[in-house]
């Protein structure tokens, strides 16, 4: 038998690997820090003999609670996933799984990793109204790259998506491949969309910690979240790059894409604090909330702290309320609607091995409707200047 993780977004320390019905395993650090919650590992073993593997001192993780009523999933071919049978007592994460073929992967999520994070930019780039940039490079020398879809032109507004700030939460990536499928497709709503609108997206934050399998930090070690009031050049480059680039070329609308290790929905959080602009973001979770059946507005940081659980989180994380996120730091500086959505990793309703039904697709069916509640509150936007310019032609 044999366990490897030395690949291309892997993450496990391995104790005992002796047998298949006891298997030692330990969650491993975010390469320079103390975070621990991603794994992802490759068992090659005997096909039809029930494995039993122990994740150890689970309990002791970055986030201890996301692991009651949680699924690990598993791959045969890391195209199609499903969840395989998973316990936890409070410390032991536990997989029992009886693996149909002798090579089998099991993750804390869908990896997506920097391979195909590469097919993702050239596939993009092929699109005539789509152009790829580089706006800097990562601590390790990576690319950090930047879709511009759609053409820059006065009067359009602009909306910037970034993802994946934190390596581990792959669904965020998931979700700009359904958001990119859609924009770049000859549906009208996008079409029409980008008549009024330029999109600036940065499909992957984090492609360091991606490659090494962290699941919050930078390589230097690093939550970039946390870095956005004064990003270093050295430590946090791609919050550095990608903040100057905002700051060059505008921004209308802002969406940061996110995983949320405990709260079994997705939803979102405003940064704003204007009245108007909290109308706003209301609105536009309404619109969401009707165009995907999978976005919800009944669960969220608020109505966890409401019930009187402690949260921590990228925007309203009490002791983080200095303008380090990316959505407060746009709110505050630009003064515009600046939101950040969670996706699950505790997955509703996602198929078990017999069904092969893949998770992701929530995640890439989420990232084509926003298309939806983007159109709406563009239109609303443009609406309001019609107001005021029939006012001033009144007065
Ligand atoms: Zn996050």
């Amino acid at each position: 038998m044999k366990i490897s993780s030395n690949f291309d977004s892997g993450s496990i320390d391995v104790l005992d690997q002796k047998t298949p019905d006891s298997i030692v395993l330990k969650l491993k650090n975010d390469n320079q820090s103390s975070n621990r919650q991603w794994f992802n590992f490759r068992v090659e073993s005997t096909a039809g003999v029930p494995h039993s593997i122990d994740i150890v001192e689970a309990g002791n993780s970055t986030f201890p609670k996301g692991w009651s009523d949680y699924q690990v999933l598993g791959s045969y071919d890391q195209n199609n996933w499903f969840q395989v049978p998973t316990e936890y007592d409070g410390n032991t994460l536990r997989i029992n799984h009886t693996p149909a073929f002798s090579q089998v992967n099991y993750a804390y999520y869908i990896p997506y990793t920097y391979a195909r994070h590469k097919e993702q930019m050239a596939t993009a780039a092929a699109a005539d109204f789509c152009k790829h940039t580089v706006l800097g490079s990562t601590v390790k020398g990576r690319p950090l790259d930047l879709l511009t879809i759609g053409y820059d032109e006065p009067g359009k507004k602009k909306i910037w998506v970034i993802a994946r700030q934190h390596p581990g939460e792959t669904m965020a990536q998931w979700f700009i491949e359904g958001l990119l499928g859609q924009l770049l497709s000859s549906d009208e709503s996008s079409r029409s969309l980008l008549n009024s609108a330029v999109f600036y997206i940065v499909p992957n934050m984090n492609p360091d910690g991606s490659v090494l399998g962290n699941h919050r930090t930078n390589a230097a070690g690093c939550n970039l979240n946390r870095h956005w009031h004064q990003p270093s050049k050295l430590d946090t480059p791609e919050v550095y790059f990608v903040r100057k680039a905002l700051h060059e070329k505008g921004v209308d609308i802002f969406l940061d894409i996110h995983g949320d290790e405990e709260i079994p929905n997705s939803f979102i959080m405003s940064g704003n604090s204007s009245n108007a602009l909290k109308k706003q973001a209301d609105r536009f979770k309404r619109q969401y909330m009707d165009a995907n059946n999978n976005f919800q507005i009944a669960q969220d940081y608020d109505s966890q702290k409401a019930a009187g659980v402690t949260v921590c989180c990228g925007s309203n994380c009490g002791g983080s309320r200095n303008k380090s996120t990316a959505t407060d730091y746009v709110a505050h500086h630009f003064g515009c609607l600046s939101l950040l959505l969670e996706m699950p990793y505790k997955s509703v309703a996602t198929g078990t091995e017999g069904q092969r039904s893949n998770p992701q697709n929530i995640n890439i069916e989420l990232g084509a409707s926003i298309i939806k509640p983007l159109s709406d509150i563009i239109s609303i936007s443009r609406e309001d200047c019609s107001e005021r310019a029939a006012l001033t032609s009144v007065g």
